[in-house]
């Protein structure tokens, strides 16, 4: 663990895709996989926008066909993030989606694993100077005795001879990742992997079901990881809607200390104490800060916190940038850790607003 409230990365070595640098001197790179047929041209192009809005920076899509592959040259005309090919089984649609200008392929030492196919895809990769992640996931792990003996050493083993033959090439533009759907294997595994490498490591539980179980196995895998310093980019599987996976993304990442995007809210759950109405002034700045971008303003985090009473408020609205503390029908606004004024209970909201405008320049 790093400084108070801040994580301190593994080091590791920095990979190239696009324009986009991966590697513990950069912010966790935050990814997404499209759900949409890849040659439906139109459909995965406005589902890469919509997440590309919403804060994804590195996207991914499944390249099963050779037009799949082709389909890559249309969309990234009209997307402005790197583009990942997903590639299984037939090395030479990799070859096919780097001619066609994909960014980063994502191989699987499960199903590509002829040495000559896996040297074609890696001369490839280094003329063209794109990236290559070589992702093991525990479902399309071929040593199925192993897996069971011991999970985590089998794939970290399989993972390590695999990445041979590609430092024998001199090729290091290489992200690293094991998935699996049972978060402690993947941690233990993922954990075992960094000690033993220092390339970039993609973070995911896989197949983690609906959101509400997806987001908390997530949650819990990808921000135990992020907590021990690793893992480079993210991405949150769920079996739902994709624009769910970047806010669970963000959320997992601003509450590990990694990243912030939007200014923070520390609110507590409320009690018999409480004397206002705090979840809906809560519920209100928040939508009212969600326009508040931390990059726009030149913040790299800003934490404001609603208390509903004495006990625990002034501390916490004193520890924030700015707080507020209620008591009957009114609230002390605190502002780098003094009060600056008394508000009523209606005023409360703008008045923070206001004094975070001040705050913020
Ligand atoms: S800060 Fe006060 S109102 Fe809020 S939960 Fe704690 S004791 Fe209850």
């Amino acid at each position: 663990m790093g400084d108070w409230g801040m994580i301190e990365r593994r080091k590791t070595s920095i990979v190239t895709v696009g324009d986009l640098k991966i590697g513990s001197e950069y912010p966790i790179v935050i990814q997404s996989m499209t759900k949409t047929d890849t040659c439906d041209i139109d459909k995965t192009t406005k589902q890469i926008q919509r997440l590309e809005k919403a804060g994804c920076e590195l996207i991914r899509v499944a390249v099963k066909t050779s037009e799949d592959a082709r389909a890559i040259r249309d969309i990234k005309k009209n997307i402005n993030i790197p583009i990942v090919a997903d590639i299984h089984f037939d090395y030479k649609l990799a070859l096919e989606a780097v001619n066609y200008g994909a960014d980063k392929i994502r191989i699987n030492p499960g199903n590509i694993n002829k040495k000559s196919h896996v040297n074609n895809v890696i001369v490839c990769a280094l003329e063209n100077n794109v990236a290559i992640r070589v992702g093991i996931n525990s479902g399309s792990f071929t040593k199925n005795n192993s897996l069971k003996q011991n999970p985590e050493h089998a794939m970290v083993d399989e993972l390590l001879k695999y990445l041979e033959n590609f430092y024998a090439q001199k090729f290091y533009n290489i992200v690293i990742s094991i998935k699996s759907s049972d978060v402690v294997s993947t941690c233990s595994a993922l954990k075992r992997v960094a000690s033993l490498c220092d390339c970039p490591i993609h973070l995911g539980i896989t197949s983690t079901g609906l959101p509400e179980d997806g987001i908390v196995k997530s949650s819990v895998g990808i921000g135990a990881l992020l907590l021990d310093g690793i893992g480079d980019t993210i991405r949150v599987s769920l079996t739902g809607e994709s624009l769910l996976e970047i806010e669970t993304a963000k959320r997992i990442l601003v509450a590990s200390g990694a990243r912030y995007f939007v200014p923070e809210i520390i609110s507590c759950p409320t009690c018999g104490r409480t004397q206002v109405d705090l979840i809906s002034i809560v519920r209100e700045l928040k939508q009212k800060l969600g326009n508040l971008k931390l990059k726009d303003c030149g913040k790299e985090k800003l934490t404001v916190a609603v208390m509903g009473c004495e006990v625990n408020g002034p501390g916490e609205a004193r520890n924030a940038d700015i707080g507020i503390a209620f008591g009957k029908n009114r609230g002390a606004i605190f502002c780098d850790g003094k009060i600056v004024e008394t508000v009523h209970v209606s005023y409360a909201v703008d008045k923070l607003i206001s004094a975070i405008r001040r705050l913020i320049g």
